[in-house]
């Protein structure tokens, strides 16, 4: 059996960048362990509602490159707009809205920052950038969040609050976080005016990409990639797990930098130095989610964040050492506030999530009964209402999405972010890589599929040639 083109995987960038080239007349096959495709971002019928396989926001909703990506195959995904927050800040509940400056303003100035203080910050930044753009561009290059931010203020609340969106958008501590890639997304999120929640729920994105895929004629196998076939220095397809092999002069993987280059391609094929990256290469954080199915609605929340500390730095030190704070930071959705078809009618669902380092060999059992009690605080009513709930612990995530139980793939950390990020392009000829470890400037789900839409552009380039081969050579050296 041959293809033009193998991809390994069918999560978002996997998906998106094989409905891309099928669309181009290219014969793609998809190879994807999982009869549920979308990877890291899917969804699941249980009891009539509509589970998200992890727990999910979508910063710019229908402006996204996720929602880009759709329109190019033809498979339009239609949102839910949601653009306010609540947060509950260290006890005190504020509003912010990406729609109104002026509702965000009053929920900062509630939260004890002063008009002055914003002011001041905001002049400062519009001044640098205007007028020193080139060291501006620089620093947001080389400084983490943290530091970035020290060169405008020290105020603990604000320094709280933006701790608390680098690490949403991140999922590292904003002491590590890429300004290069924070401020982007950042940037995005104001002139977009905020997220939503596709109607089809999470998954919908995965199933617009694979019906794009089916309908330009390409293929999802469900079977598992063993290992990815060289010869000198150049691909030739994929061995799945079963012994059967497939043939193709391009092969993009969807499994991640360090999976593909370490485990499904194998160290010989590369230079010491290209090993040497690849193995310092760092993940995301992980993280605890839960999902709670309710016989009633209880809450009118759609989007709520709990900060239960202004002490940033100490909270995560906390967590650093293995213990469980009195209580956990927390990001909250309902979906079904947004789209009541994801329940049955008059249920609710619930999902939340806490970001946590991974440890092998944790027992989360003690963790996730804290978090409970952090839900609990914000939803009354939430034990004697509960149908059931669904635990994803970062062992779970591990066992399902591979990566150390990482949340977005490689960390958005600085020296891996920006133009240190690894190359789409790898050292072997007709080997490349999509997804979030390749991708930069936008969260989660937008990252692999901005790669997607990188990746099928490059792709395309060569097999359009029809000399994959010798147009690699002509490439760039990858980092
Ligand atoms: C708990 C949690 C919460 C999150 N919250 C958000 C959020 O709110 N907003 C947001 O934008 N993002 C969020 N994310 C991150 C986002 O879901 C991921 O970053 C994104 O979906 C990754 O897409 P991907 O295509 O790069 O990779 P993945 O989704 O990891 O897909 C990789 C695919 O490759 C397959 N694969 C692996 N090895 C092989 C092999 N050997 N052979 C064949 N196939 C293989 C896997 O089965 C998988 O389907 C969250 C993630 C988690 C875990």
């Amino acid at each position: 059996m041959g293809a033009d083109v193998i991809v390994v995987g069918g999560g978002i960038g996997g998906l998106g960048v094989a409905a891309l080239l099928a669309r181009k007349g290219r014969k793609v096959v998809v190879v994807e362990p999982y009869k549920l495709v979308g990877g890291r971002c899917s969804s699941f019928e249980k009891d009539g509602f509509r589970i998200p396989t992890y727990v999910h926001a979508f910063p710019r909703a229908e402006h996204g490159y996720h929602t880009a990506l759709a329109r190019k195959i033809g498979e339009p995904i239609a949102w839910v707009r949601q653009q306010d927050c609540i947060m509950n800040l260290n006890g005190l509940d504020v509003e912010f809205s990406l729609s109104s400056l002026l509702t965000t303003i009053r929920g900062m100035h509630k939260a004890g920052v002063p008009w002055f203080e914003l002011l001041g910050i905001g002049g400062r930044v519009a001044k640098d950038l205007l007028l020193q753009r080139k060291e501006f561009e620089q620093r947001l290059e080389e400084d983490d969040v943290r530091s970035w931010l020290l060169r405008y203020t020290d105020n603990e609340t604000i320094h709280a609050l933006v701790a608390c969106f680098a690490t949403a958008a991140l999922v590292v501590p904003y002491w590590e976080g890429s300004m290069a890639e924070f401020f982007p997304i950042m940037k995005e999120m104001l002139r977009t005016k905020g997220g939503g929640y596709p109607v089809e729920g999470c998954g919908g994105i995965a199933d617009a990409y694979e019906n794009g895929l089916r309908k330009a004629g390409g293929e999802v196998r469900q079977a598992k990639v063993k290992r990815v076939m060289i010869e000198d220095n150049c691909v030739t397809g994929v061995e799945l797990e079963d012994g059967e092999t497939i043939e193709a002069p391009v092969v993009i993987s969807n499994a991640g930098v360090k999976s593909t280059v370490l485990e499904l391609v194998g160290e010989e094929h590369f230079s010491t130095e290209y090993l040497n990256r690849v193995r310092g290469l760092e993940y995301s954080m992980s993280s605890l989610a839960v999902q709670i199915a309710l016989d009633k609605k209880i809450t009118d929340l759609k989007f709520f964040t709990y900060i239960p500390s202004l002490d940033t730095l100490g909270y995560f030190k906390t967590l650093e050492k293995g213990e469980i704070p009195d209580e956990l930071t927390l990001w909250l959705t309902s979906p079904t506030n947004l789209i009541p078809s994801l329940a049955p009618e008059g249920k609710q669902l619930v999902c939340c999530m806490t970001p946590v380092p991974y440890w092998p060999d944790t027992d989360w059992k003690p963790w996730v009964e804290a978090f409970l009690k952090t839900i609990e605080r914000f939803l009354p009513g939430l034990r004697e209402h509960t149908l059931w709930k669904r635990t994803v612990t970062p062992e779970n995530i591990r066992l399902w999405s591979g990566k150390e139980g990482t949340c977005i793939g490689l960390g958005q950390r600085v020296g891996q972010s920006g133009k240190d990020r690894p190359s789409m392009r790898s050292p072997v000829e007709g080997l490349y890589f999509v997804g979030v470890d390749a991708g930069t400037g936008a969260v989660g789900v937008e990252l692999a599929a901005k790669s997607a839409l990188e990746c099928s552009e490059e792709v395309e380039s060569a097999v359009g040639a029809a000399k994959v081969a010798s147009s690699a050579k002509a490439l760039p050296q990858s980092r």
